[in-house]
């Protein structure tokens, strides 16, 4: 999967300001497991602007890697597409109907059906037929790596748009279950994430090329549920404590890396403690009790909701992702995976459909 992506270390030279206050805090701190992370973006020159779709198709997402390896080998796709049925004869999986963008009802039949709409949707497809039911356990068992960081505002410049946004990590903390990865973002998102508003919120957008994002992902105890109401998914998701405490562990140390590498100002996500000016500031945020309604939080990595196992009683589908109730019919996607990663999920993702793919075409052949 690393060699289709052409995964590899970002390039130093284009981390920006926000790699290098990062990694002059670390520094600072004797942390000794950070450095460029690992993307799939072989040919990227640090645009800065990932999150609004690569401009130069630098990054090697599926329109530039599988999709075209998959056209190659004779898959015919029909963009835009909205499954609404799957077909069951006699207790096996036998096709799909959908609707294409003219509205056009479009029936495909297949020796097998895979279905791939994402920890959210796939519960929700699958559910509306009562197909993979049986155990109870679709829908639930949702984790969702939730995500925090700061911002540190510096005296130096750092236009963290000139560069890479996501391209540094500290692993010093995996084993506690918490991965930092730089993810700046522009001006005009971030804007929409910070708690200011008012003179404070335009002060801080004025001084923004002085500005850095840090932030990071908890590998979750807690877990949820999608469900679906008037044909919406309705996603529930209750933060424990254990949760709650990994996060403020996390903005502690972003916190710290901030002021260790000069910020004047740090901004975190907590309620009561949206500035902070000193260490003392952090000091009184380290003994404070923090809930998780303090707490403004994001999550990017759904998992879990047709999760795998042997034992159809515990689980959706089998080690080959089929569905244990419904032969012919198997998941491959973030529903599948059977808990939570503690890093973004990805490649693990691409790597267990790989495997699937594999299983599937050697049951078609037997
Ligand atoms: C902002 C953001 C940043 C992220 N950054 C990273 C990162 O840096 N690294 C990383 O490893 N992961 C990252 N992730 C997570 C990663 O994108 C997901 O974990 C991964 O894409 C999930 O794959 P999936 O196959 O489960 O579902 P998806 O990729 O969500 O694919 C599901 C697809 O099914 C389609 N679909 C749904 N219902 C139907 C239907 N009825 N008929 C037809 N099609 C349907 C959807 O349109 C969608 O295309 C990020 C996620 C977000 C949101
Ligand atoms: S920083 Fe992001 S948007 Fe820019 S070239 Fe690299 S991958 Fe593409």
């Amino acid at each position: 999967v690393e060699a289709v992506l052409g995964v590899e270390r970002a390039k130093a030279s284009l981390l920006g300001g926000n790699g290098r206050v990062i990694a002059r805090g670390c520094a600072a701190l004797g942390f000794t497991k950070h450095g460029p992370l690992k993307r799939n973006a072989p040919a990227c020159d640090g645009k800065g602007v990932c999150c609004f779709g690569c401009p130069t198709d630098a990054k090697r997402s599926t329109n530039v890697s599988y999709i075209p390896l998959a056209l190659r080998a004779g898959a015919e796709l029909f963009p835009g597409a909205k499954v609404t049925r799957i077909l069951v004869e006699r207790g096996r999986a036998c096709g799909v109907v959908a609707r294409t963008t003219a509205g056009h009802a479009l029936t495909v039949r297949a020796r097998a059906v895979v279905v791939s709409c994402g920890a959210i949707l796939t519960p929700l497809l699958l559910g509306a037929q009562r197909l993979g039911t049986r155990s109870g356990w679709l829908g639930q068992n949702l984790s969702i790596h939730p995500a925090a960081g700061a911002l540190g505002e510096f005296d130096e410049v750092i236009q963290c748009w000139n560069g890479i946004p996501q391209g540094y990590s500290l692993e010093e903390h995996a084993d506690e279950g918490i991965l930092y990865e730089g993810s700046m973002i522009p001006l005009e998102m971030t804007m929409t994430m910070v708690q200011m508003i008012g003179p404070e919120l335009v002060r801080l957008a004025e001084s923004f090329d002085h500005v850095s994002g840090f932030g990071f992902v908890v590998e979750d105890t807690s877990r949820g549920s999608v469900g679906q109401l008037l044909g919406q998914p309705v996603i529930k998701y209750w933060l424990g404590d254990g949760d709650v405490a990994r996060i403020k562990r996390g903005i502690d140390v972003v916190a710290q890396i901030y002021f260790a590498a000069g910020a004047k100002v740090v901004h975190t996500p907590i309620h009561g403690f949206d500035v902070l000016r000193s260490l003392d500031d952090l000091e009184r945020l380290r003994r404070a009790t923090i809930r998780a309604w303090d707490l403004d939080l994001t999550a990017y990595h759904p998992l879990g909701t047709a999760r795998m196992g042997r034992d159809p009683a515990s689980s959706v589908v089998n080690q080959n992702n089929e569905l244990h109730d419904t032969p012919g019919l198997y998941v491959v996607d973030g529903a599948s995976v059977p808990g939570s990663l503690g890093v973004n999920p990805q490649v693990t993702i691409m790597a267990l459909a790989t495997r699937a793919a594999e299983k599937i075409a050697a049951a078609l052949t037997e």
